[in-house]
């Protein structure tokens, strides 16, 4: 547990990042793999190989235009369409209060991602105080009730803020006492009808739990509470990228947009309310609303798949979605890479005669693995070994093969990380923020701010590195100096706190009683 201690965002301008190397590589879209397996110019089998998987995996500077074209060209089809594009929902979220800095009182949150859940509580002090104390814990979901029934579900998390709720001390002074107000971070497409309520239109990253597609999910989690009896009230139900973007807008407001990079990938953004066509109903007092664009399901002929990126669809527990998610974010790189070394070690017996059995489980090499293989640079690469024992007992591999696999991390982690800056990059150039010129002469950018939280992001240095450095080469020097990428650490939990307490109706009852006796 953390105790008061003040949200940490770090900021990154992206216009002084240097240029990845992939900018003077081939401009090839997408080579045949057999055609480079069959130049013979390599010393050895595997190295072919491994030079057939990067060009396979290339993401080229015109190749990332285009799926950032791409990803602009289908928010228009899914802000035009009821339901969304095939590809894009374009939810809007019915958050129409960023926070402003003035909030105050005690706001409590839950945070479902994907591997674990949070429960945080946060004491605001207003615009001088901010701030003033947060505590948070974190619970693993048992992958038993990622399968299982809504209230299963609801039950196990509606008990976890109980106990975390009987552990509130004192100098958290509620600003009510009997009442919590609670903020509900859940990070799977949902369509909303008010901030208050939404149904499931679909599970993501590894969770289906088919009984609560259709459900009002506020409805579900209020019924777990009130079985265990307590006075807790869901004041919002945001997605994690709207917590994402609410905190990165209290501490700075240029904050236009949010993203997830953790175990799965989503981001949101602010709209105009007059150029959502789907939307019929009254236009909010700012003229803007937030739109989650659930990304994850983005899907375009130009992003280089592999045969590693099929077999991971084909065996995820839902095939034929979520073709971004699974080549950017954190549940599928390791399993990426484990697709490829199988066939490494079938094709090019890279770790000896036979295929070591480990290595035919499915997700058995989580990405902070390959992470750490990745940070490696010791001549003999003793990382590797270590990891390659460890998960998949293969004892004895080759300084060769261990240089393969760290190689391969590379590829797999490179364009991951350049295709999330392309779906930035694609949302930046929806709102006119990515640069533009006039007669040649690069007119400037206005001042925008990117929040990002997630684990991939925030532990992942070379991921981040080549994120950052893509939205360079398809802004431009120029435009990217105007562009702030910010690590809102903890952004999901905090942030939707955030939105309990601008949403909260205690907190506007209370005004109204104030406002009459003065
Ligand atoms: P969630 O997405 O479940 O809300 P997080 O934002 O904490 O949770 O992200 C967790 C994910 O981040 C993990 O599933 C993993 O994929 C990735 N991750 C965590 N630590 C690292 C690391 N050291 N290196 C690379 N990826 C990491
Ligand atoms: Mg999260």
């Amino acid at each position: 547990m953390m105790v008061g201690c003040v949200a940490a965002v770090s900021y990154v301008r992206v216009g002084s990042v240097l240029r990845s190397p992939a900018h003077t590589r081939s401009q090839n879209c997408k080579p045949q793999w057999t055609m480079l397996c069959m130049q013979k110019q390599e010393n050895t089998w595997a190295q072919m190989l491994v030079r057939a998987f990067r060009e396979a995996s290339a993401t080229p500077l015109p190749l990332l235009r285009q799926v950032a074209d791409a990803m602009t060209a289908e928010m228009y089809n899914g802000l035009a369409a009821e339901g969304g594009s095939q590809q894009l929902k374009m939810l809007p979220t019915y958050v129409e209060n960023l926070p402003t800095g003035e909030e105050e009182g005690l706001y409590y949150a839950v945070d479902l991602g994907g591997t674990n859940f949070r429960v945080l509580r946060v004491l605001l002090g207003g615009k001088q105080g901010r701030i003033l104390k947060q505590e948070f814990e974190e619970v693993a979901i048992p992958p038993a009730l990622m399968l299982s029934t809504s209230r299963e579900l609801f039950d196990f998390i509606a008990s976890e803020v109980v106990k975390f709720m009987a552990k509130e001390s004192d100098d958290f002074k509620p600003h009510s006492l009997d009442v919590r107000e609670i903020g509900f971070a859940f990070s799977f497409p949902v369509l909303q009808t008010s901030v208050r309520s939404g149904v499931v239109i679909q599970w993501t990253k590894g969770f289906k739990i088919d009984d609560a597609i259709g459900k009002d999910i506020v409805a579900a989690f209020q019924e777990s509470i009130g079985r265990l009896g307590k006075r807790i009230e869901i004041a919002a139900l945001v997605n994690d990228t709207v917590g994402t973007l609410a905190q990165g807008r209290y501490f700075n407001t240029d904050t236009m947009i949010g993203v997830i990079l953790g175990t799965g990938t989503n981001a949101c953004y602010v709209e105009q309310a007059d150029a959502v066509p789907k939307w019929k109903g009254p236009i909010p007092a700012s003229g803007q609303m937030v739109i989650n664009l659930e990304w994850g399901n983005f899907r375009s002929p130009y992003l280089p798949r592999t045969f590693a990126d099929e077999e991971v669809d084909r065996d995820s527990v839902n095939p034929g979605d979520q073709w971004f998610e699974k080549m950017i974010s954190g549940l599928y790189l390791g399993e990426i890479v484990r697709c490829v070394l199988v066939k490494f070690a079938t094709d090019a017996v890279l770790f000896g005669g036979s295929v070591p059995l480990k290595l035919l489980k499915p997700f058995s090499l989580p990405t902070p693995a390959i992470s750490k293989m990745h940070s490696d640079d010791s001549p003999e690469l003793k990382l590797v070994k270590i990891v390659l024992e460890d998960i998949f007992e293969i004892k004895n591999s080759t300084l060769e093969a261990r240089k393969i696999v760290h190689e391969l991390c590379g590829i797999i982690v490179e364009r991951g990380g350049r295709l999330a800056a392309a779906g930035i990059v694609g949302i930046l150039q929806k709102i006119g923020r990515a640069g533009s010129r006039n007669n040649g002469t690069p007119v400037p950018n206005k001042a925008t701010a990117v929040a990002i939280d997630g684990g991939l992001y925030e532990h992942y240095a070379q991921y981040q590195a080549h994120m950052h450095a893509a939205i360079v080469e398809l802004l431009g020097e120029n435009a990217a100096q105007s562009v702030v990428i910010e690590l809102s650490k903890d952004g999901s939990g905090i942030g939707t706190a955030l939105l309990a307490a601008s949403h909260s109706q205690h907190a506007k009852r209370h005004k109204q009683a104030e406002s009459l006796t003065n």
